[in-house]
């Protein structure tokens, strides 16, 4: 049976297509009205990023091939990839024996032949003709006779037309539907004609100084380098612009920031002092720096936004507590955010045992309290009286009114999406805020994740901590987690077993529950063995915590619910099951559970290293040698990337194309000075900023409402 024939039916194609655009396309021209880019590829594109000619024309190859050296057949050598040319001598059809279809082309150039095989593509026949000069670029087979298999090809027209080969090659980003060869031809000619005219907004002065490419020529050295410094010139460039735009964007909301009414408090204040004198422990140096340096903020009549960052174990808590004193003391109320139930509850009994003896109320928002005790909290929260709140993002509910609300912490930020954090600073009229967080952030991200906040660190330990030695177990080594354990637990001293588990499902918890059974019908089950996790409700939770803290049960098997923030002194021994499951910024965050006072403390990291991915082995092998979460961080962002060390969309990273973090701090850094001296110079940007100020609102304006909201 044939198929039937319905060209005489189909309606003349024009009809179908969009209307077409009478003018030239612009920059700013959706690429689905341009020739060639139907529905189908423009939803593709869509899928890179590319909606208009101008993305399209910042769309980033991954990489560069260079063609350019055309071999003669007789000189290539086996198992390499090169790039060669030659004459068509034969055109085949073929099948293989499972029946799939190949095209087959003999080409010569006098010094010997060479066989080119394209799979599934039967249609190339149709493509090549006999005599033909032919260039093709691809990996030779590594044994005589000389093979390429589906190559890259391109017939020769005339050295100008040269897409695919026979130059420097760029290879882009691809998603189902796009090809390699569509992207390249359609961006080089894109390129061609629109390059050229692209205006450039940043100022000559500012190019010179940096040596960039203008813009125009960046643009066309992206997709068609005449060398590969050229390819990077470019990529350097548009890198720059990135970063610039970006750096003019947050520095210009917290320059916003700055000119809005916030409150000053009383500093030095009498109620912070009286605190600070009761502390059972001198601040060490880096505590005091942090504290004055928060202090100076809050004296200032325009709201803070402040990044408190330290390891863990540094003693962030008692400044942040301290802070909120101050404002209470000047007569405002303060809240702290934590990211957990467990740390919310250690927070407000650690604040209680100091503040409540100044008469300062603490007012512990908890998940399982009743709602009598609930309304009583909230009208203490809604009346003008100063008071500390305590809680976890059920702060944020919106029957959680504050009447006077000055100061807020949230603390461990990257747990809470941006979002929350913002939604804390709704409750009231330009807080003062002060961000918290345990995770080191390598300098760069710091810079972009929380660029619009100022940053202090604390970067010294309380004295006497030694460091805690990391000591990666197998399987069969278990019996010396035993010995160990068995010894510390015997001097009153506290153990963690962590079960990792990424849901808390029923099923995940049976191995934290099955981990805790063996526990107690083993020989350490005499020492109390107390089981907690993320499913437990509160009030259950906190006693368990409680038991711990005290010493009715000495050994505690949780999930990572114990990650964040948990202090107990007397914890010195973290067993972590199934380390390799956890990422080296978890894996840091618990060890850092244990080590807390001056007895020397202990992590095990349990991992079969013959069943581990290699990524996993570097982890635990940084993890074993540093002790330094600064550097653990940096390891971390190296072996992950940036997109995936924060979870990219809650960043705001995902909004850099060129700019790559890792490698490019350098050129952040420069370009966020130049933000700064372009500010200064025209704060609102004006004159010879204008288009460089259009340019940000383009690009970031909707996506900073977002990411920015702190
Ligand atoms: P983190 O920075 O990880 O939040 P914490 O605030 O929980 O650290 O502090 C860790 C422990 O160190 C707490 O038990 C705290 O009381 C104690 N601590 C804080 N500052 C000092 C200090 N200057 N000297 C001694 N101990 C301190
Ligand atoms: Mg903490």
């Amino acid at each position: 049976m044939t198929a039937p024939d319905y060209t005489e039916l189909t309606p003349p194609r024009q009809a179908l297509s969009p209307p077409r655009v009478p003018t030239r396309a612009t920059l700013a021209t959706p690429v689905r009205f341009l020739k060639g880019i139907g529905p189908s590829r423009s939803g593709c594109l869509e899928r890179l990023g590319v909606r208009t000619v101008r993305d399209a024309l910042l769309l980033t190859p991954r990489r560069y091939e260079d063609r350019r050296a055309l071999l003669p057949i007789g000189r290539l050598r086996l198992g390499e990839f090169q790039t060669v040319a030659g004459r068509v001598k034969a055109i085949g059809l073929g099948r293989t024996r499972r029946g799939v279809p190949y095209c087959e082309v003999m080409l010569e150039d006098g010094t010997g032949t060479l066989l080119a095989r394209w799979y599934r593509q039967p249609y190339l026949t149709r493509t090549f003709r006999r005599g033909q000069r032919v260039i093709l670029a691809g990996r030779v087979s590594p044994y005589p006779p000389r093979e390429m298999v589906n190559p890259e090809h391109e017939i020769e027209e005339g050295a100008d037309a040269r897409y695919h080969t026979g130059r420097i090659v760029p290879i882009y980003p691809l998603t189902a539907g796009l090809s390699q060869r569509f992207l390249r031809r359609w961006l080089a000619d894109l390129s061609r004609e629109h390059a050229p005219g692209i205006p450039d907004p940043l100022p000559p002065a500012v190019q010179e100084r940096h040596r960039l490419l203008r813009l125009a020529q960046a643009v066309q050295s992206l997709h068609l380098p005449g060398e590969m410094t050229e390819a990077s010139a470019a990529r350097r460039r548009l890198a720059f612009d990135e970063f610039f735009l970006f750096s003019l964007a947050i520095l210009r909301q917290r320059a916003v920031r700055t000119v809005e009414a916030g409150i000053a408090f009383r500093v030095p204040n009498a109620l912070a002092e009286r605190a600070r004198a009761l502390l059972p422990f001198t601040l060490t140096p880096a505590q005091v720096r942090a504290l004055e340096a928060i202090w100076n903020d809050m004296a200032q009549a325009r709201p803070m936004q402040r990044l408190l960052q330290g390891d863990v174990g540094c003693g962030k808590t008692i400044v942040a507590v301290l802070a909120a004193l101050t404002a209470i003391g000047s007569g405002y109320q303060a809240a702290i955010m934590a990211p957990t139930e467990i740390l919310a509850a250690q927070h407000a009994e650690r604040a209680r045992a100091l503040v409540e003896p100044l008469g300062v109320p603490v007012v512990h928002l908890a998940g399982g309290i009743t709602p009598s005790v609930r309304r009583q909290a909230l009208d203490l929260l809604a009346g003008e009286s100063p008071c500390l709140a305590v809680g976890t993002h059920a702060l944020l509910q919106p029957d959680v009114v504050f009447g006077r609300l000055g100061f807020v912490v949230v603390d461990e930020q990257h747990r809470f999406g941006v979002l929350q954090r913002a939604g804390l600073q709704k409750k009231a009229v330009h807080p003062d805020v002060l961000v918290m967080t345990a995770t080191p952030i390598p300098r760069s991200l710091a810079l972009v994740l929380y660029g619009d906040l100022d940053l202090c660190v604390i970067d010294e330990l309380p004295p006497g901590r030694r460091p805690v030695s990391t000591l990666w177990v197998e399987e069969a080594e278990r019996s010396r987690i035993q010995a160990e354990l068995r010894m510390r637990l015997a001097r009153g001293e506290r153990a963690y077993v962590v079960c990792p588990v990424v849901e808390e499902s029923a099923a995940e918890l049976k191995a934290a529950v099955q981990t805790a059974d063996a526990y107690r019908q083993g020989p350490l089950g005499g020492f109390g063995v107390g089981l907690v996790h993320g499913r437990l409700p509160a009030a259950e939770k906190a006693a368990i915590i409680a038991a711990f803290r005290g010493g009715q049960t000495r050994l505690l098997v949780a999930t990572t619910v114990v990650e964040v923030g948990v202090d107990v002194p007397e914890a010195t021994a973290m067993v972590i099951e199934h380390a390799d499951r956890l990422g080296l910024a978890q894996l840091h965050q618990l060890r850092g559970r244990v080590g807390r006072a001056d007895q020397p403390a202990v992590c095990f990291v349990v991992a079969d290293p013959q069943e581990i991915t290699e990524e996993a082995r570097a982890r635990l092998e940084a993890l074993v040698r540093e002790s330094d979460g600064f550097a653990l961080a940096e390891a971390d962002l190296r072996l992950r990337g940036p997109g995936e060390f924060f979870g990219t969309r809650q960043s705001g990273l995902d909004g850099f194309a060129l700019g790559d973090l890792t490698a490019d701090l350098s050129l952040l850094e420069t370009a966020r000075a130049e933000a700064t001296a372009a500010l200064a110079e025209a704060p609102a940007l004006e004159r010879e900023w204008a288009g460089v100020r259009r340019a940000m609102e383009e690009r970031w304006a909707s996506r900073l409402g977002l990411a920015h909201v702190g």
